[in-house]
Order: structure tokens, then C-alpha cells, then sequence
């Protein structure tokens, strides 16, 4: 039985490690803002290109604080894509602002740069696109358009860690990246985490004092923050596995290489390649026709799938008072119907990602045999 995600398996290399290292934070007592607070965010720093980092305690306040250090609030906008995570538009909505959505790109299911400056007004604040499955939005396009109206870029990198173009990682092209590590997520904590990478020195600290209840020093609030600090734990823990990620990635890439081979030219379309960047594949997904049957079929089989995401946010219930009908982001709308995400994670075998391949093959051509 092949997993749809296998954290044991990862945990059979680190786990040593990791035990060691979060055992040392036990018997110090260090639990809040100890030293490997610090030390991972350096590390973190390190590996993105960029100047800092600062841990907090999940991905999406890593958003929520990105946004309030580029000064959104109440009255702006910030435009982003339906066709992802709902953490992405929620956090616009804490700070108060309005989310504007543009569709995504068929061909590389980010960000659709055609679509931006449609929906720029004055208050436009800042632009947050999404790297959606480990795929580098297109940020030369999305710089140009930002860099000459004066709006912030925040990258939404939750699914990203790892991602590259011409050396470039991803969270570092903009003025604010920001990562989750989320145990699923390429880079995954023991619990919640996340972190905000940026080259900004008053980006940095603004964040660092907001993650913690906007203290300059102990007791003296200059901002009105929020507790939104990493445990020490987590960070020990994130230490270890950062040190695997190069590794990792390449793994996963290996994996999705294997994929790319087994489905060409067959009925479920592998996703395009990501030209001119190097894919971090948190997801692997295909589009294919009848995709409920088929992911039935596949769960008969032993097969698991999970669907990223069957529903984009202006469809989803909680958000339906932003005002966007179906049929308003026909391509975000089409792909939540076709897209299927295969297993994929470091460890995953080329034997089972054949048997993977062949399963996908054969349950949608089961339809074709059944009327045979
Ligand atoms: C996971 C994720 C988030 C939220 O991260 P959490 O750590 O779960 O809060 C935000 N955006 C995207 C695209 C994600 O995949």
C-alpha cells in the first residue's frame, strides 16, 4: 500500500537527530525565542539568498505579518489568485484590506500577469502571488508591473521552499516571502511553523517585533503584534531536516521526472514542465477528464489521491461575500475539476511511482473497457 504522504519515512533518517536536538530543548527550558530560534532562522536566511528570516508559528502568519509590514490595512487591496490555499486570502482579510483576484495561467497555474493591471486601482497595496504546487509564479512579469506603481510583492512560497530560477530561490524575488512548514510541506515542522525571508531590514524587524506582541525590548509595545512566535522545539526540529532539503528537492524531482515519463503521451496530462525554473513538486497533479471516477478507481486500487484544490476560494462559502460568481475565473474553475495530485515525496520508490503510473493508466481506460 503505497501512502498519498509517508512523514515516517522521512523520519527514519532524521529522526535520531531530531530527538537529540529536541531533547536538548527540554532539559534547557529554553521554549520560547531560545537560541535555535536564531540558528534556524540564520540557516533559513542561508539557504533562501536572503539577507533574514524570521520564524513564526505558521504559514499564514507569516502572510498576515508580511502584509502588515508592507503597511496593508483597512481600505486596500491586495491582488492574489482564487486557486489556492484559503490561508492566502484570509490572511488579506485579518489585515483588514480587500482581496482582488486575477485568474491563473492555464499552462503554469500561477498568477496570469495579462490579468493584473485590469484590476490595479489606487489602492492597490500589494500583489501576492502564489508558487502553487512548488512552481515559481512568473515574478519578472509580476515585478515590472509592481516596481512602477511603487506596490509591494509578498510571495506566497507555502508550497515553494526549494524552488528555483537561474539560482534564485524562491521567497527571495520579492520584497517578502513567506513559507509555511507545515509537517506535509517540502520543508515540515513537528507541530506548525513558518518564516518570512526578506533582503528588507525594516521589513525584518517590524516582523520580528509584530510576531511578538510588538516588543522593541521586554514590556515596551511600539507596534500592536500578535503572539505569533515559532516554539524553540520547532526550531530544533526544522534545524535538522533544513540541512536534507537540498537533498529532498532533488528527490522529489526525481520522482516527478519518473511520472513525466510513465504518462506522456497518455490520458491524464502530466503537468507542463516549468520552464526556465526549477519545480519544487510539493504537488504532483495531472489534469484528467472524469477525474472523480477516476480517483474512485485509484482508491479501489490502493492508490491515494488528494485533489489541490477541488473548489478555488471565490466558490467556497466563507468567501462567497467578496463577490465573485462561478464562471468568473474560468481557468481556476476548470482545473479544480480536472486536477488530480499523485503521491510524491522524497522517499517515494520508482517502482511505486510505476505502479502509481500504471494504476492512473488503467483506471481511466476502465471506462473504455467496461463499454467494450
Ligand atoms: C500551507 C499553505 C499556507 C498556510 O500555511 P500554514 O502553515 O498551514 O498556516 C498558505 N498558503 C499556501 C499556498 C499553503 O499551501
Amino acid at each position: 500500500m503505497i501512502p498519498f504522504l509517508d512523514l515516517q519515512a522521512q523520519y527514519a533518517v532524521v529522526g535520531p537527530e531530531i530527538e537529540a536536538a529536541v531533547l536538548a530543548v527540554l532539559r534547557r527550558g529554553d521554549y520560547i525565542l531560545g537560541k535555535p530560534v536564531a540558528e534556524f532562522e540564520q540557516r533559513f536566511a542561508a539557504f533562501c539568498g536572503t539577507k533574514d528570516a524570521v520564524a513564526v508559528n505558521t504559514g499564514t502568519s507569516a502572510l498576515h505579518l508580511a502584509l502588515l509590514a508592507a503597511g496593508v490595512g483597512p481600505g486596500d487591496e491586495v491582488v492574489t489568485v482564487p486557486m489556492t490555499f484559503v490561508a492566502t486570502v484570509a490572511a488579506i482579510l485579518y489585515t483588514g484590506a480587500t482581496p482582488v483576484f486575477v485568474d491563473i495561467d492555464r499552462d503554469t497555474l500561477t498568477m496570469d500577469t495579462h490579468a493584473i493591471e485590469a484590476v490595479l486601482t489606487p489602492r492597490t497595496k500589494a500583489i501576492l502571488p502564489v508558487h502553487l504546487h512548488g512552481r515559481l509564479a512568473d515574478m519578472d512579469a509580476i515585478l515590472k508591473i509592481a516596481r512602477a506603481r511603487g506596490i509591494a510583492v509578498i510571495e506566497d512560497a507555502a508550497q515553494a521552499h526549494g524552488a528555483s530560477r537561474d539560482g534564485r530561490l524562491a521567497g527571495s524575488f520579492g520584497d517578502i516571502g513567506c513559507f509555511s512548514f507545515y509537517p506535509g510541506k517540502n520543508l515540515g515542522a513537528c507541530g506548525e511553523g513558518g518564516a518570512i525571508v526578506t533582503d528588507n531590514p525594516d521589513y525584518a524587524t517590524a516582523i520580528r517585533q509584530l510576531r511578538d506582541w510588538g516588543q522593541a525590548g521586554k514590556y515596551n509595545h511600539v507596534r500592536r503584534g500578535y503572539n505569533y512566535r515559532l516554539d524553540t522545539i520547532q526550531a530544533a526540529a526544522l534545524t535538522v531536516k533544513l540541512a536534507h532539503l537540498a537533498a529532498w528537492t532533488e528527490a522529489r524531482r526525481k520522482v516527478a521526472a519518473t511520472y513525466d515519463a510513465l504518462l506522456a503521451g497518455g490520458p491524464a496530462a502530466p503537468p507542463l514542465p516549468a520552464r526556465g525554473s526549477e519545480h519544487a513538486y510539493h504537488v504532483y497533479a495531472v489534469r484528467v477528464a472524469e477525474r472523480d471516477r477516476v480517483q474512485a478507481e485509484l482508491k479501489e486500487q490502493g492508490i491515494p489521491t488528494l485533489i489541490h484544490y477541488p473548489k478555488p476560494v471565490h466558490l467556497q462559502p466563507a468567501y462567497a461575500d467578496l463577490g465573485y460568481g462561478a464562471g468568473r475565473f474560468p481557468v481556476s474553475e476548470s482545473y479544480a475539476a480536472e486536477t488530480l495530485s499523485l503521491p510524491i515525496y522524497p522517499e517515494l520508490t520508482e517502482a511505486q511511482a510505476g505502479e502509481v503510473a500504471a494504476a492512473l493508466r488503467q483506471a481511466c481506460e476502465v471506462r473504455d473497457v467496461r463499454v467494450a
